[in-house]
């Protein structure tokens, strides 16, 4: 190895590394481990398109509707809460890849993307014209236009990955891939070097650039730097392996914000020292990870999701219809979309102005005059941390309580699905609920009120992190913040919400 330079690698947690369980690193590093997860959700995604667009279109009795609205959401919270970005590992619109690189072959070359959009503002966008979407089209309540939807996502994979470098759409485009970065900031996991030496003196950082391993140089391809297989520790094959897509270094990672867990980078690495380490849920939020990397954009994501979470569950909720009823009749219009855009942007701006007003008092308390340094970007960058965890607890809460009110609906709608092709089974439309009703509260408001300790912390953290003693001061505003937000999302799960893709509704 070439011990080329030492530089001084970022802080990585150093927690035990999953890959060190029986037969698991050696699953990871096998090329074709990522298609194993892969193509269950592949053929669950066919499953989907064809019952979305051929089956009974009443929502919960269709596949595409509850897989999508109700399993998927759910289990994609509970995997983020206790493993990490198991969704972005398994995604199956990746597996286009054959396609757009035929595809790409009848290009001159690959466009570079803009470096305009090189940031999380498009991806805002999109997921603001979703969430609109969502409630403008019903689209809980629509087989036909969920399933649209699934072959809108695989035709836009297939046509930016086709026209730009792999691993744009992820980054930049995808809307449920940003929710899952966003919010996969709260996983116990994170990947990480087992050894930050042998990473320093590691010349072509093949997890972020690929490799080409062969017995003989002549073999190469010159797709990535060759290094002869005898210099692979636990060779894993030969051939071309691909590095980080969303370009990131291992050494370098202090953030799960654009990692997709394709795990590229363990079958990458020639020394075999990439780990998946366990660390506290969301200690990244203590250390200001998107400084460097994501920067405002990345934050305001995050800020933005939080409230949007909160609104997306609202909605669900009796005096949201009241209020949109009292606007409509204020405004003298019936207009739902119009409706809908002054409602997203009422809370959209009052939730951005509360969060700068809070993080710019905090910083004030905290000793911050100087009017160059007392900027509200400036507060938001640091103090905006404190939301994510409150997001998440949030969407967690909400995605959950559609979960575990529909979750064995898989089986009778399963059943439904051959019924409706002419076979003979009886569906057991009794199956829906995992647990009785009257958990559902008592578990919504556990996850949120874990999460709102989880902020305290982050925010304690923070206080002392950036003021020392005078930490004990900056610290009321975003406690104070946290306190009213923890009330408000109780108050939010305590309402009878509106059954989106169930049968029954929560009565045991
Ligand atoms: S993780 Fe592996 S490939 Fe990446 S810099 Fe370290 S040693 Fe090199
Ligand atoms: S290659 Fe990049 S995206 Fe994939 S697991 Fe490694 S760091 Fe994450």
């Amino acid at each position: 190895m070439n011990r080329l330079h030492r530089p001084a690698w970022p802080r990585q947690p150093r927690g035990p590394d999953l890959l060190r369980l029986p037969g698991l690193r050696r699953f990871f590093r096998w090329r074709y481990a990522r298609l194993v997860f892969q193509l269950p959700l592949l053929l669950l995604a066919v499953f989907v398109v064809v019952d979305g667009l051929t089956g009974d279109q009443l929502a919960p009795r269709n596949l595409a509707t509850t897989t999508l609205w109700l399993h998927y959401r759910g289990l994609v919270v509970i995997a983020l809460a206790l493993l990490g970005n198991a969704f972005c590992a398994a995604c199956p619109l990746l597996l286009t890849r054959g396609l757009s690189r035929r595809l790409e072959r009848l290009l001159p070359r690959k466009l570079s993307w803009p470096k305009l959009l090189k940031n999380k503002y498009l991806v805002i966008t999109l997921l603001l014209l979703f969430f609109l979407s969502y409630e403008v089209f019903d689209l809980w309540a629509s087989p036909w236009l969920t399933a649209w939807l699934v072959i809108g996502y695989f035709a836009g994979v297939l046509v930016v990955d086709t026209l730009f470098p792999a691993g744009t759409f992820c980054r930049y485009v995808c809307p449920l891939g940003n929710f899952n970065f966003a919010f996969a900031t709260a996983s116990p996991t994170q990947i990480a070097a087992v050894d930050p030496d042998v990473c320093s003196g590691c010349r072509d950082k093949p997890c972020l650039h690929g490799r080409e391993s062969y017995p003989e140089p002549s073999q190469a391809q010159g797709q990535a730097a060759f290094i002869p297989l005898s210099s692979i520790q636990n060779a894993n094959g030969q051939g071309f392996f691909p590095g980080c897509e969303t370009d990131l270094m291992v050494p370098t990672v202090v953030s799960n914000m654009d990692c997709t867990l394709c795990m590229n980078c363990v079958r990458a690495c020639p020394y075999d020292n990439v780990a998946l380490t366990v660390r506290a849920p969301g200690l990244e939020w203590t250390r200001a990870p998107w400084a460097k990397r994501g920067g405002f954009a990345a934050m305001l994501l995050g800020i933005l999701l939080t409230f949007w979470g909160l609104l997306n569950a609202v909605a669900m909720t009796g005096p949201y219809y009241r209020g949109a009823e009292w606007l409509a009749t204020v405004l003298g219009t019936r207009n739902e979309a119009l409706l809908l855009i002054l409602i997203f942007a009422a809370v959209t701006l009052s939730g951005l102005a509360l969060t700068t007003a809070m993080s710019l008092l905090a910083d004030r308390l905290g000793g911050v005059n100087n009017s160059a340094k007392s900027t509200p970007k400036a507060a938001l960058m640091r103090w905006g941390y404190v939301l994510l965890p409150l997001g998440f607890g949030f969407w967690a809460a909400h995605y959950l309580f559609h979960f575990l009110t529909g979750a064995l609906s898989i089986v009778p709608v399963t059943q439904h699905f051959f019924e409706f092709w002419g076979s003979a089974v009886d569906p057991n439309w009794r199956l829906s609920r995992l647990v009785p009703t009257r958990w559902l509260f008592p578990i919504g408001a556990g996850f949120v009120s874990v999460y709102s300790l989880l902020a305290v912390w982050v925010a304690f953290r923070i206080a002392l992190r950036d003021f020392g003693k005078r930490g004990v001061l900056a610290l009321w505003p975003p406690l104070l913040f946290i306190l009213a937000f923890a009330a408000f999302s109780l108050l939010v799960l305590a309402q009878p919400m509106e059954m989106r893709g169930t049968i029954f509704g929560p009565t045991f």
